[in-house]
């Protein structure tokens, strides 16, 4: 795709609209403003818009030609419960305790950007639906949107998103075929033993004793219990007890987390932890609950649409800044939700990396997603449309 004068004209209004969701912050299922910006822009466009959709997901539709092919891009709008620490940044959050830490202000704006590219345009033959989606960072707002009807009302054939990645060079392009980034599993494990004197052990049952016992076995999940090839944590991050200085506790509560990428691996651990903690606390005479639940479906990409996302990549920032076999990382998104309901492809886009502008990580109170890269986002999105939705030549 080749860059005309006009359309680089255009990158300053994309600056803009990122600097005014920079400036108003909203978190997960309150981003009424933000939903409120995003569809005023959608429809001075011209796209067909609707809001509301699982709490306040916008979604607008561009159709072109006769094709019947329908493909989603996907921006998430959600900012983070986090002070910003930005002395002197002009577009510095105005919402006290909130801020775009994670970069979504300008997903936001890239999205923008590229339904106004492919609006000028028209250089597509098919559907195009841009996708808003609140609450990203809860891991509830696509769920959300898939209940509400989201696939229903909107039919697509394929959904495709992005994330600004710090540590990664500006303006490259990252994906792999399969999984991308982890699913995130949390638990609580409560033991119940008998209190008692810390000087008399032999009167109670010490829930501590067998909790740290617990702790030590979770960890021979991943390093016994599982194949060496497959990726996967567990972490206890919490080890609360009600013992006081000489009394020897009833109760522990091990709280954690835990990350992998297949769903046989995910019930592994989660039936491997069962056990242990049942074993472990049956063989001192305890009691022993365990609580798992699901946080954030894995993102397992669709190879046939890293193959679309990687020609997009490529017919934008180049061969060579685009990697097609990254190694996955172990954080979690929302996007997999998509991904287990219809096929697609996401992909990491460097913010920065050293000492460019954007390497500041992620959900740190100094981050800024980098505005030099709001126009390679742009492009990538709008020419995911033309790759996968070509207009025959006449
Ligand atoms: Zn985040
Ligand atoms: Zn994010």
């Amino acid at each position: 795709m080749t860059w005309t004068q006009e359309e680089a004209a255009l990158e300053d209004g994309w600056v803009r609209w990122r600097h005014d969701f920079h400036r108003y912050p909203e978190t997960g299922f309150n981003e009424q403003r933000t939903a409120r910006q995003v569809a005023q822009v959608l429809q001075a466009l011209g796209l067909e818009v609707h809001g509301g959709i699982g709490g306040t997901g916008v979604v607008a539709s561009l159709t072109v030609g006769q094709g019947a092919g329908v493909i989603g891009l996907r921006a998430d709008m959600d900012a983070l419960a986090l002070a910003e620490a930005a002395p002197g940044r002009a577009w510095a959050s105005q919402h006290a305790g909130c801020m775009h830490a994670c970069g979504h202000d300008g997903h936001m704006a890239m999205l923008l950007g590229a339904a106004q590219l492919l609006a000028r345009r028209r250089d597509f033959d098919g559907t195009v639906r841009f996708i808003f989606q609140p609450a990203e960072e809860h891991g509830r707002g696509a769920s959300a949107m898939l209940a509400d009807g989201l696939l229903e009302r909107f039919p697509m054939d394929e959904i495709y998103g992005l994330h600004n990645i710090p540590g990664m060079p500006a303006g490259h392009i990252a994906t792999r075929a399969g999984g991308i980034m982890a699913s995130e599993d949390n638990f609580a494990i409560r033991i119940t033993g008998r209190g008692g004197h810390a000087a008399r052990p032999h009167m109670a049952v010490d829930p501590l004793v067998i909790g740290a016992e617990i702790v030590l076995a979770l960890q021979t999940i991943v390093a016994r219990a599982l194949d060496p090839q497959q990726p996967a944590v567990v972490s206890c991050t919490e080890f609360i007890t009600d013992g006081i200085r000489n009394a020897i506790p009833t109760e522990v509560l091990i709280k954690g987390d835990t990350r992998s990428y297949a769903p046989e691996v995910q019930a592994l651990l989660q039936a491997r932890m069962r056990a242990l903690c049942e074993g472990i606390a049956g063989a001192h005479g305890a009691q022993c609950s365990v609580e798992y639940t699901h946080e954030f479906a894995p993102t397992v990409n669709w190879p046939q649409c890293v193959d679309v996302a990687v020609r997009a990549a490529q017919a934008v920032v180049g061969a060579d800044r685009v990697d097609a076999a990254t190694p996955p990382m172990m954080i979690s998104e929302d996007f997999g939700r998509f991904l287990q309901a219809i096929p697609g492809a996401f992909v990491f886009l460097g913010n920065g990396a050293g000492t460019e502008a954007g390497s500041v990580p992620l959900h740190n109170a100094r981050y800024d997603f980098n505005d030099q890269i709001l126009p390679v986002g742009a492009r990538y999105f709008a020419e995911l449309a033309r790759t996968r939705l070509p207009r025959l030549a006449a």
